[in-house]
């Protein structure tokens, strides 16, 4: 069976052709999905009763099916949803005043080994699907009865390494006859996979780049991210830069701050010297505790002091307020947990 909601509009046209329909089919076909967001081919009403009886034959819908949501005071809500072959993946919407954002997961696991990660304990497991992606954002909206109007990826998982079914999710999320998302709302978070970075340069997507820093330096780096052994911070600041240039979109830096390992002042001013000057922003995020490690989060005065340092050196930095850490909304953790429970 094919994966129906993971075609865009041609290639829906070329299947069309296949089953010997007309081309306009594939347009109706991908408003169903994409649009009004229907599961079900039964409830295409403008289709005959033989096609939709077609269509089931040869194709199938995804969907996910939600095993766990919850809700945490400041109204974000985490989900676990089951996949088709019994996977388990997590999403995060989370409301602003200024709308509702989803942070959805690329991959069921990860292969990247961030020392202070939950998504990356058991590796990767497998790759998600464009429609695997999409429905993340459609069943949460189903689910809350909300209109998302950005989206962070930034769950479990690392984008670039699942680079074809990203960009697709992206090129299909962004569809003006489907979803209809502004591209410029859309936030792709890497460890640094240089490659991707100059490949989504290309694209003619203006994606926001979030970069997981985390370290001054390639030396620190390594100790916390196993991917810095393969590309150095300078051939990242190069591929940030190059990604500046072509899609003027300012990069974000994340710095997850760990206490004791790199929150100093003296990591603070070698960063400032690594990105004095750039069109940039730093996010301060302080590390969320997983309970397989032993790391904690830094103290707020050296969170401030880091910041300080930054802001003086004229460097656009926030910190990252935490969201549903009563839920175990960070990173892979409520899906660790539900796995545990025998699941
Ligand atoms: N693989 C991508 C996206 C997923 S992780 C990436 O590395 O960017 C999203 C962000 O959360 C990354 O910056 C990641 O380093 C950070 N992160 C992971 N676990 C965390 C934790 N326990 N506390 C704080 N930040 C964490």
């Amino acid at each position: 069976m094919k994966d129906i909601k993971s075609f865009n509009i041609e290639e829906l046209k070329t299947e069309m052709k296949e089953i010997g329909e007309p081309s306009f089919r594939a347009e109706q076909i991908f408003s169903w999905l994409h649009e009004k967001k229907v599961n079900s081919f039964e409830d295409m009403s403008n289709l005959s009763k033989d096609l939709r009886t077609k269509l089931s034959k040869n194709y199938e819908i995804t969907a996910l099916s939600e095993v766990r949501s919850l809700k945490s005071e400041d109204g974000t809500v985490k989900f676990l949803y089951k996949l088709k072959d019994g996977q388990v993946i997590e999403s995060v919407l989370m409301s602003y005043k200024h709308g509702h954002s989803i942070c959805v997961s690329s991959q069921v696991g990860c292969r990247m080994g961030c020392v202070f990660c939950a998504s990356t304990i058991d590796g990767l497991v497998r790759n998600l699907t464009p429609s695997e992606l999409l429905e993340q954002v459609y069943e949460a909206e189903r689910s809350c009865n909300v209109n998302i109007s950005n989206i962070v990826i930034m769950g479990s998982g690392e984008p670039m390494d699942n680079y074809d079914n990203v960009i697709k999710f992206i090129r299909l999320i962004s569809d003006e006859h489907g979803k209809n998302i502004s591209v410029r709302n859309i936030t792709l978070s890497t460890c640094g996979l240089v490659p991707g970075i100059q490949r989504l340069a290309d694209e003619g997507l203006p994606v926001t780049l979030a970069l997981s820093l985390h370290a001054p330096n390639d030396e620190l780096r390594k100790t916390i991210m196993p991917v810095a052994k393969a590309f150095s911070v300078a051939e990242i600041m190069k591929a940030c830069d190059d990604y500046f240039k072509k899609t003027s979109r300012r990069v974000t830096f994340e710095y997850s701050m760990i206490d004791g390992v790199n929150d100093t002042t003296a990591c603070a001013e070698e960063l400032a010297r690594l990105i004095k000057g750039k069109n940039c922003h730093v996010n301060l995020i302080p590390v969320n505790k997983i309970k397989e490690r032993s790391f904690s989060r830094s103290k707020d005065d050296n969170i401030s002091k880091f910041k300080n340092t930054l802001e003086k050196n004229r460097i656009n930095v926030t910190i990252r307020r935490s969201m549903g850490t009563d839920i175990d909304a960070a990173c892979g953790q409520l899906r660790r947990s539900f796995m545990e429970e025998g699941n």
